[in-house]
């Protein structure tokens, strides 16, 4: 017997159709490319969406088609993100930080029909034009007053011209929930970049996940500020969060600095933000050097990489602002676990607490964990026995775009390439990429925690923890260090900096310093490039 329940298909669509109806005034405010600050409302981004959707029909792109985006956080960028997929059509965020090269590859095998991008983006644009095979037309995304000239683009078209030409009357069609919404492919970091296709219904439960009090807590009364960018999966869904809850939100544009963002916290009341450590760096630095403080802000979601215990203690101690720390990737749409306490933990005291918050959390509703070894066998939840992280879940890949790179399930579970530990109150903690963690003597040194410690001391402005070859030992940790401009520290003194933190064999053999560290388009540590670097540091205990 079945349920006697409406059939209505999980679609993006109805997100803005909901926010236009129920939260119609509530405002959207963007810092704009062209520098000043634009307001706007969900009843107004519905009625430009509507207009983004009769564009394309105009332009001929039909269900299903690519529709790329090269594009900062802002109000333009979120009306193609509901008029692109609520049309049918496949939005497709292109990453402007990775390389020409990489971007050309990528649209090709995206097969991408039309480009939407930023001013800023113009010589990005000016370097693929002629190399892409598939896009028929380049569209910049501000007003005929804005419009570059530029002899390198052909057919470049001006969005605000776009959408004055037609009508905002437009009825979101009706199809099947499963039919692909979005596309965004992984950074690639070894081989090529794999598209991972989202749908209608994968998009809409995770959101409806995502908002929950012990995910990212959102609600009406926010007002959200991503910093995530909304070309590295989808802003972690903030901006689908923003529709179903009827949340201000508030896009930083390309200003990404700690004081732009310190600005618009303060202007815009924001509650909540979300981003990655390497951003909130910036922020905490220019808010402390300042004596400034946080008047409305009152969490922000850190994942992407471990977010060092040393920073979440300068927001929550310093600034009352609670962390949540959070774990995800392009595969999971992203939300897979977020760090929020139990009973159990809060009646501990803080010190517990901080503990347990440097983990990165507790699935949430929706996906399911377990960890490995290698044969597959599924691992102890004690907190210690360590194994590869697996998960599976209605908004979590099946296959990868056009079939990249095979089946990637095992036992219908995605292997995640993290490694991790699960405690008996089911928290994980992910203790390595397994292509970083470091192998001394067969046993696994998990490089993240060695890099917390590190970042924990004043002098250290980023830390990396690699393995370096090592003559009896195959590898051993090797600490790469960037200094605070303004702070000195010896290599002895960091190496003591680890006494009694953790077991003395897993203490670096070896600190080098150096200027910078590389970082991935997504902002993350390229520690293949630092392996690749160091290659040939004679560690002093070989
Ligand atoms: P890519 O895999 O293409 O670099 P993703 O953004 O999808 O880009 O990265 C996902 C990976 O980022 C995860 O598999 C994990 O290694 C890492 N990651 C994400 N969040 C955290 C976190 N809170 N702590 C540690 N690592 C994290």
């Amino acid at each position: 017997m079945n349920g006697q329940m409406m059939q209505q298909p999980l679609l993006i669509s109805t997100l803005l159709t909901h926010a236009e109806r129920h939260h119609g005034e509530q405002e959207i405010v963007s810092r704009r490319v062209e520098g000043d600050i634009h307001r706007t409302t969900y009843r107004e981004l519905a009625a430009r969406a509507r207009r983004v959707a009769n564009a394309l029909a105009q332009r001929g792109v039909k269900f299903g088609d690519r529709v790329a985006t090269l594009a900062w956080n802002g109000y333009r960028h979120m009306e193609l993100y509901y008029g692109v997929s609520g049309a049918g059509a496949v939005l497709h965020t292109l990453n402007p930080r990775l390389h020409p090269d990489q971007v050309v590859w990528i649209a090709d095998h995206a097969e991408d029909e039309i480009l939407f991008f930023d001013l800023s983006f113009l010589p990005i644009v000016e370097a693929i034009a002629s190399r892409v095979k598939t896009i028929k037309a380049f569209v910049v995304m501000t007003d005929r007053a804005h419009m570059p000239a530029s002899s390198k683009v052909p057919n470049l078209l001006c969005y605000e011209e776009l959408l004055t030409d037609v009508s905002d009357r437009f009825e979101w069609p009706r199809f099947d929930e499963n039919s692909a919404s979005s596309l965004c492919y992984t950074s690639g970091t070894t081989g090529d970049p794999k598209g991972v296709l989202y749908s209608h219904r994968s998009t809409v439960l995770h959101t409806y996940a995502a908002a929950l009090p012990d995910a990212l807590n959102c609600s009406a009364r926010d007002s959200i500020l991503p910093v995530v960018p909304m070309f590295h999966v989808n802003a972690w869904g903030l901006p689908y969060v923003g529709c179903a809850v009827g949340a201000k939100l508030v896009y930083p544009g390309p200003f990404l600095d700690g004081k732009s963002l310190y600005e618009l916290f303060e202007s815009e009341g924001v509650t909540m933000s979300a981003g990655v450590p390497t951003v909130w760096q910036g922020l905490l630095a220019h808010v402390e050097s300042n004596d400034l403080s946080f008047s409305t802000m009152r969490r922000t979601v850190i994942g992407g990489s471990a977010c060092p215990p040393a920073m979440m203690r300068a927001f929550q101690e310093r600034h009352d602002v609670q962390v949540l720390h959070a774990w995800g990737m392009t595969e999971v749409s992203p939300l897979g676990t977020v760090c929020t306490l139990k009973p159990a933990q809060l009646a501990l005291g803080s010190e517990e607490h901080l503990a347990t918050q440097s983990k990165q959390g507790r699935a949430v509703f929706g996906v399911d964990l377990k960890i490995v070894d290698g044969d597959g066998n599924e691992l102890p939840w004690d907190g210690k026995t360590s194994g590869e992280l697996m998960v599976r879940g209605p908004w979590i890949v099946a296959s990868y775009f056009k079939g990249a790179g095979g089946d990637p399930l095992v036992d219908g579970w995605f292997p995640t390439g993290d490694v991790a530990v699960i405690d008996a109150d089911g928290f994980m903690q992910i203790t390595d990429r397994a292509k970083d963690v470091i192998k001394s003597g067969g046993e696994w040194i998990g490089s993240i925690d060695l890099e917390n410690i590190a970042m924990a001391h004043p002098a250290v402005s980023m830390a990396a923890c690699i393995a370096a070859f090592h003559p009896k030992w195959d590898e051993r940790p090797l600490l790469v260090v960037v200094k605070k401009s303004d702070f000195e520290v010896t290599r002895e003194e960091l190496l003591a900096f680890y006494d009694g933190k953790i077991a003395k064999w897993w203490t670096p053999d070896d600190v080098v310093f150096s200027d910078t560290i590389p970082l991935g388009a997504t902002g993350k540590m390229l520690k293949h490039r630092l392996r690749e670097q160091f290659k040939d540091h004679r560690l002093p205990t070989a």
